[in-house]
């Protein structure tokens, strides 16, 4: 089964063809690290997490090089320096670090590269000269600028017209700016701007704009055309049309071959904003809720469409995955068996259509509780294996049916287990008030230790 994506460029469902199918290259935008991502940021990266497992499994998981970028240079990450009175680099690593531990409680793959623009300022300043070297680019007191009606074809990813796009872009009328649209590729700095956030460059010090990081990043890490350029739909303009502006006029070929755009996430059908106070993290969330269940809920609705995230949907994953937990239980020390159903990657084979992958992952779940209903092994163990191809190819059943039990495995139950062994230790000396005082700590977080002939074993209730 062909593998079919909607290309924003072209409006279509195309098939995907890769360049070189030893090389299949993929690009996300990533995260502006000054705060904690929320839930929505985290949209883009299980919707094309799904997509670099399913690519790997058509092309073989060395032949895809994937990679996502950390934006460690801008405005939102000068107010923050600012604000704090930290240096930049403090600010951005924290995140980033917090990013990359929630991306991963998500199930998402690491990406083979995560290149971060403070360390491609070199690649971004040859970029931009050639830009000036070939007519595309012209200095103004504060700026290096794109001029757009140098490029013929600027505008056809978001196809908007003219108006639109001056709307659209956050117009600052800089002294010396020949076209409203035409944006900047470096900012000279500005007096009451960190040190760190200050670049030498053939213009002045300065810093790059935030579109030149992403081409020259790509450039970089992928190659001058890649098959998959991906993002939220908001990027598509200003950021990926003038991505597409700059590396096409710099390089002489086009940026990517398939753009992918998810929509956008609401919360209880609401715009997640600051302002209703509904802003959902999940580096707090994660303390009270499951990776894999915040990641099978984002992948409730198909990756293009809005998603509406409310408590149902948490709630309905919550059991859904608890039961396929239970069933793959049940059949867990079935022998091994080649797993025979595909339903769930033709679905994602499809535009990734994960609620369509979501309703035959559950009906894996049902055929792996009829196989041990009627306590048939056979049918147990290739139970088993579907269940367990299926779970790799979404991001789920990544635990085992007993750290699940237990609340995944985290660093939550290393530190469980440490506790239960110290109770056991405590009993061995006779130290009962310490044993006890452990149960009724462990207790009071919902922690239930079993005593059994064999030791003590533990359970979240
Ligand atoms: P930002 O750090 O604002 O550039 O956002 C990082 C990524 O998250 C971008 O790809 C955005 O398109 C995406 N994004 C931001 N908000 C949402 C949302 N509510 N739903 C889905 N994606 C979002
Ligand atoms: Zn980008």
């Amino acid at each position: 089964m062909a593998l079919r994506l909607t290309n924003t460029l072209t409006r279509k469902k195309e098939v995907f063809k890769p360049q070189d199918p030893q090389r299949v290259t993929m690009y996300l935008c990533g995260p502006t690290v000054y705060s904690y991502a929320h839930i929505g940021n985290f949209r883009p990266v299980v919707a094309f997490d799904v997509l670099y497992r399913l690519l790997r499994r058509i092309y073989g998981e060395g032949n895809v090089v994937y990679a996502t970028n950390f934006t460690d240079v801008d405005d939102k990450i000068i107010a923050a320096a600012n604000e704090t009175g930290e240096p930049m680099a403090k600010i951005t690593q924290k995140y980033a670090k917090a990013y990359e531990e929630d991306s991963a409680a998500l199930n998402a793959l690491k990406p083979n590269h995560r290149p971060t623009a403070i360390a491609h300022i070199p690649e971004m300043i040859a970029m931009m000269e050639k830009l000036q070297r070939k007519g595309y680019a012209y200095e103004t007191a504060d700026s290096l600028l794109f001029s757009v009606q140098q490029m013929e074809d600027y505008g056809k990813l978001s196809r908007r017209n003219r108006d639109d796009m001056i709307a659209g872009a956050r117009v600052d009328v800089a002294a010396g700016k020949r076209d409203p649209a035409d944006f900047s590729l470096w900012k000279k700095a500005k007096p009451d701007e960190p040190e760190d956030a200050q670049f030498d460059s053939p213009w002045g010090k300065g810093r790059p704009g935030w579109h030149i990081e992403c081409s020259a990043m790509i450039a970089a890490t992928l190659g001058k055309t890649i098959d998959i350029h991906a993002g939220g739909q908001d990027l598509q303009f200003p950021h990926h049309e003038n991505e597409i502006a700059q590396s096409e006029c710099a390089h002489g070929e086009p940026l990517a071959r398939f753009w992918l755009h998810n929509g956008f996430l609401d919360i209880e059908s609401e715009k997640m904003s600051k302002s209703i106070g509904n802003v959902k993290i999940p580096h707090e969330m994660l303390k009270s809720t499951k990776g894999e269940v915040l990641r099978m809920a984002l992948m409730a609705g198909q990756y293009r469409q809005p998603l509406d995230w409310t408590e149902e949907l948490l709630d309905a994953v919550k059991t859904t995955l608890d039961r396929a937990y239970g069933a793959l239980r049940r059949v867990w020390k079935s022998g091994s068996a080649r797993w025979n159903d595909k339903a769930v990657f033709e679905a994602l084979c499809d535009d990734l259509n994960t609620p369509q992958a979501l309703a035959e992952f559950s009906r894996l779940i049902s055929e792996a509780n009829i196989a041990a209903d009627h306590n048939d092994k056979e049918a147990m163990a290739v139970a088993r294996a579907n269940l367990i191809e299926a779970g790799d190819l979404l991001g789920l059943l990544q635990s085992t049916p007993d750290e699940w039990e237990k609340g995944g495995a985290s660093d939550d139950t290393a530190r469980i287990d440490a506790l239960v062994q110290e109770r056991l230790d405590a009993r061995a000396a006779k130290n009962w008030a310490r044993a006890d005082e452990i149960r009724d700590e462990l207790a009071a977080e919902g922690v239930e230790i079993m005593d059994g002939s064999g030791g003590s074993s533990w359970r979240k209730v």
